[in-house]
């Protein structure tokens, strides 16, 4: 392969950094956008405040300045608004009007703020009064408005209102009120500096909390690896997660995975000791066959009669072993048995009837009773072949082990659990001791005359590890001397479900069915 051609490796980031950055930069963003809501819902009830006292100042004014009958002028203003006026406070006016000064309202005191400034206007528009210097030009506006302003020269809020006469309703000049909102924009920017600050005490924070967590969450990854990378290193290791002292999706991971480690461990193990079973049932057969082959050898091929015994011998000897291997893969295959037929269906009524049909024929000299209160089709989850070898294992095995009294007894009843089926002989019985290691693989109680009755060890393996892939139970009951019963308990389906299956496993087929081959004559 060029060198071009090879895929780049991406750059690595590590995921405790990435997990970091997401949880900061998550935490960070939040809090900035809060903060922003915060700072404009509260700019905006300081604004309003502002609003509404500027509002109230310019509502005084107006009513300071209304009893004046015509247009307004600056001697008919200035005892109202010049704080200095000693004749205004003192009550009378050049127009003789109630003289308040403006001043000693307490609103219209709020005009003495410094960022705050008062401008009167005749009716033509000419200034008669101004509190402090105020360059905005005045706009001629029917009814009072306010507004905020940034134009360059001035910042903050404007309002502006006729004034009208409260004698003959005319309108007699012009007020307006220029507001920098020094306040306003003081304490804006204080909020913002306190905003600033916490954003950055906020991403610190959110930095150490989503390193925390990041390397709290990759603690047990990171133990895993490790167990890998041992296991990797030393296969048999017995290395696994040391579990983790918490109740949450991770501890239930590390607990998968110990026990799928175990699982493996478990089926490496079963693999080697069946490997060592196999080549330890196959030296005997091997070993009889190489003593035949080495008399054939030195005397066979002169002797009629030794060539004769020996070849049959051998023969035999090899039809064990090719029996011995046929049992081998069938218990390798009975523990693949649901991935192999996954909708396969049978009515256990029929196949009884039929086994025991079967037996009958080919061992005349045995009573076979069939005890069956199943009514109808009676279905389980299982592959015809399967039902038929796990029967005639036990069948087999009553008429191998049964010498005086043949004959043997099926059973078959619909109980909570599924189906019940019994297998029952009277034969010569299995000790307590053995009774549940007939089950383990290549076990014979008498190794001898399993032999000689063709026994490998290997049929009740088979049953049971047929019975159980398909979800089922066998067990043994049995008295020395006196017979055994061999039970299995399965599962059962509805007809409907059988159905379902059934057709789904036709479909199955045809879609997987070869096309027909053409046969050309070229
Ligand atoms: P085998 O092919 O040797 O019969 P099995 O796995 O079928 O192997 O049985 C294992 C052993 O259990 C047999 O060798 C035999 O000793 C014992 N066994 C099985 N079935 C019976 C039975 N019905 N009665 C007495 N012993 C039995």
């Amino acid at each position: 392969m060029s060198r071009l051609s090879e895929p780049k490796p991406n750059k690595r980031l590590p995921l405790g950094f990435k997990w970091t950055a997401v949880v900061a930069a998550g935490i960070f963003s939040t809090f900035i956008v809060l903060s922003l809501i915060l700072l404009a819902l509260m700019r905006q009830v300081l604004i309003n405040q502002e609003r509404d006292a500027v509002a109230e100042t310019m509502s005084a004014v107006q009513s300071r300045l209304a009893p004046a009958a015509k247009n307004l002028t600056a001697q008919a203003v200035l005892p109202r608004i010049n704080a200095d006026n000693t004749a205004a406070l003192s009550g009378t006016t050049a127009a003789g009007q109630p003289a308040n000064s403006v001043f000693d309202d307490s609103v219209v005191q709020k005009i003495s703020r410094a960022d705050m400034s008062l401008a009167v206007y005749d009716r033509a528009g000419h200034k008669l009064f101004t509190s402090r210097d105020s360059d905005e030009p005045l706009v001629q506006v029917a009814h009072t408005v306010i507004k905020m302003t940034n134009n360059g020269r001035f910042k903050g809020m404007i309002a502006r209102a006729p004034v009208i006469s409260s004698q003959n309703g005319k309108r007699i000049g012009y007020a307006q009120i220029t507001d920098h909102m020094a306040t306003f924009y003081a304490t804006m920017r204080q909020l913002w500096g306190i905003v600033a600050a916490l954003a950055a005490a906020a991403l610190l924070v959110s930095m150490a909390l989503g390193f925390f967590l990041a390397s709290r969450f990759l603690k047990p990854i990171r133990s895993i690896t490790k167990t890998i990378d041992q296991i990797n290193e030393e296969p048999q290791s017995s290395a696994r997660i040391p579990p983790l002292r918490r109740n949450d999706e991770l501890s239930d991971l590390v607990d998968e995975f110990n026990a799928m480690l175990d699982r493996i461990q478990r089926f490496i193990d079963q693999q080697g000791e069946f490997v060592q079973d196999v080549s330890h049932e196959l030296r005997t057969p091997v070993a009889v066959l190489e003593g035949h082959l080495q008399l054939l050898n030195r005397w066979g091929k002169d002797d009629p009669e030794v060539l004769n015994e020996s070849l049959t011998a051998s023969l035999q000897e090899v039809k064990r072993m090719k029996s011995l291997i046929q049992e081998m893969l069938e218990l390798t295959r009975a523990d693949s048995v649901d991935v192999q037929f996954p909708n396969a269906t049978v009515d256990i009524n029929e196949v009884i009837q039929q086994v025991v049909n079967d037996m009958r024929m080919i061992h005349p000299d045995f009573v076979f009773t069939l005890d069956n209160d199943l009514e109808g089709p009676v279905f389980v989850r299982m592959y015809r072949n399967h039902l038929e070898q796990i029967l005639i294992i036990l069948l087999d095995n009553g008429v191998k082990y049964s010498t005086k009294r043949k004959e043997l007894h099926v059973s078959a009843a619909l109980d909570s659990d599924g189906v019940a089926l019994a297998v029952q002989d009277f034969g010569e019985g299995i000790a307590p001791k053995d009774r549940e290691r007939v089950f383990n693989r290549f076990y014979r109680v008498d190794k001898a005359r399993s032999r000689e009755k063709g026994g490998n060890g290997l049929g009740l393996s088979i049953a049971q590890q047929l019975i159980e892939s398909y979800h089922g139970a066998i067990s043994v009951d049995s008295a020395l001397g006196s017979g055994s019963v061999f039970r299995i308990q399965l599962p059962t389906i509805t007809a409907e479900t059988a159905s379902r299956l059934q057709a789904q496993e036709t479909a199955l087929q045809s879609a997987n069915e070869p096309a027909p081959e053409i046969k050309s004559n070229l």
